[in-house]
């Protein structure tokens, strides 16, 4: 299944990322977790890929053809230019194509060390490349904008070229004011862009967790997410629980206003997709 065509005004798609596990945990942790991710019915799944060499890149692959193969679910295989070269990255086309995952996310990834290959230097050119193969192609946004690129608009105009490169459908960086992404979708729009664009929701787990995404992404900081990480400061378990349910009203605020999709970066706690859904039961809300 292309991911493409399961967009469709008045429904939004759900979709959840879980990460190749680390070390030397590997395709059996993967498989407790889609076990659980897979009677929530998610319209995808997708699977990051380590840019930094952490040594589970061969994993993403393994860990999404699982996802189709036993668990019925569509998979979405994140591929980076960092890390990578351009051979490896035929490579991948070559194993995606034998396993029958049709669905790439094109990034160009953060080089963990300055001798990492970049099979590309911008994410384009790998959509463009995937795409040329067939393939079914989303890419990243950023409702804030990327953190190395001083505007909103000097970001979406590279947004358009990864549209235009082949890009059919956006997940977005995880983002806590709605109105934020709303204004982006503003401003995408307006832009040109017309592909599906999926809001990124990320649920605070711990203190220590949002400071090292937050330096690394940018993303703003409300005072309610402050005072939700003051509040709990000595209590994680607290922490966690509220975190959960501060998403989850992000989410529903979201389906509310009728976005194309919704990713949760649910990481490997399938726990915390189950409760968001749960949440979202208990308001009321149906999935169509
Ligand atoms: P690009 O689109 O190449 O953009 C990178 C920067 O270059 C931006 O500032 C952009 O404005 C600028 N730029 C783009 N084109 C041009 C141009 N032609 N000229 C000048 N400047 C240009 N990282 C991982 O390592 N593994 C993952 O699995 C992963 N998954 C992710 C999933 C999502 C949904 C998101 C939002 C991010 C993910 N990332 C992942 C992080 C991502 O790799 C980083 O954010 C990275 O810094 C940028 O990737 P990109 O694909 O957006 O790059």
């Amino acid at each position: 299944m292309q991911i493409a065509s399961l967009f469709h005004p008045g429904r939004p798609v759900l979709s959840f990322e879980i990460f190749p596990p680390k070390g030397d945990l590997s395709l059996p942790r993967a498989q407790e977790v889609l076990q659980r991710l897979s009677p929530l019915s998610p319209d995808f799944v997708s699977v990051t890929c380590s840019a930094g060499g952490g040594g589970n890149s061969e994993r993403t692959l393994d860990i999404a053809a699982e996802a189709q193969r036993s668990f019925g679910l569509t998979a979405l295989a994140h591929q980076t230019c960092a890390g990578f070269t351009r051979d490896q990255v035929a490579q991948n086309i070559a194993r995606l194509r034998a396993s029958g995952v049709q669905n790439v996310l094109a990034l160009r990834g953060d080089a963990a060390n300055a001798g990492a290959p970049l099979a590309y230097v911008h994410a384009s050119e790998l959509i463009l490349t995937l795409h040329d193969a067939g393939l079914c192609v989303g890419a990243a946004c950023y409702p804030e904008g990327h953190i190395a690129c001083d505007t909103l608009t000097g970001d979406l105009l590279h947004m358009k070229e990864k549209e235009d490169a082949g890009a059919s459908f956006f997940i977005s960086q995880l983002f806590f004011e709605n109105d934020i992404f709303f204004r982006f979708l503003d401003s995408a729009r307006a832009a040109g862009l017309r592909a599906p664009i999926c809001a990124g929701v990320m649920p605070i787990l711990s203190k220590s967790q949002i400071s090292r995404m937050i330096f690394l992404c940018g993303a703003s900081l409300p005072a309610a997410v402050v005072r939700l990480l003051n509040r709990y400061e000595a209590d994680e378990a607290s922490l966690r629980s509220a975190g959960i349910d501060m998403a989850a009203e992000q989410v529903l605020g979201l389906l509310s206003a009728g976005v194309d999709g919704v990713h949760l970066y649910t990481m490997n706690h399938p726990d915390i997709a189950e409760r968001e859904l749960a949440y979202l039961k208990g308001r009321g809300y149906v999935r169509a």
